[in-house]
């Protein structure tokens, strides 16, 4: 097989890549399975054509090595994707109380972590975005250490003035 099929291979996996993760970031799952599946028998294909040109007297090795690393590369970014994917099944989106759309830990997984929050527009390009809590007077934020964001999460409950009502009773 010519290197330039080979090319030719490998930029087609390219192009099942970038369509299995616009499919997975538009949560279309069947898509993403379809194209997960394409992207493997496109691999094997891939692996054979390099078989052939290793076996070729003609090729050279240095070309050779550069498309296994190529291929490589391109595994590795599509593992790395389908683990964050697979972290991110752990989270729901769900509104907090005054309206923010945020990824919040299901319950099934509360074990493996203290609950907490992820910022849906850093989440979607690929960053942790592990909210953290803050207040700014009584009002309650979730800070977004990536983007900086602040979402707006409420107010804080109102001070327990039972005791001192107590006290001068
Ligand atoms: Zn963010």
């Amino acid at each position: 097989m010519e290197p330039a099929t080979i090319g030719t291979l490998i930029s087609g996996i390219k192009g099942t890549i970038d369509i299995t993760i616009a499919a997975l970031r538009a949560r279309d799952e069947a898509k993403a399975n379809e194209m997960a599946n394409a992207i493997n028998d496109q691999l094997a294909k891939l692996y054979g054509a390099l078989f052939d040109a290793q076996q070729n007297a003609l090729a050279s090795q240095e070309r050779i090595q550069t498309l296994v690393n190529e291929a490589s590369a391109l595994k590795s970014e599509l593992d790395e994707f389908m683990r964050k994917r697979i972290e991110l099944e752990k989270y729901e989106l769900t509104p907090v109380s005054e309206g923010p759309v945020l990824y919040r830990l299901k319950v099934s997984n509360a074990s493996e972590k203290p609950a907490h929050y992820r910022c849906p527009s850093c989440v979607d390009a690929g960053k942790p975005g592990y909210l953290q809590p803050a207040t700014k007077g009584l009002r309650m934020y979730l800070i977004c250490p990536d983007c900086r964001f602040e979402y707006a999460a409420g107010f804080l409950p109102p001070p327990d003035y039972s005791k001192l009502i107590e006290r001068m009773a």
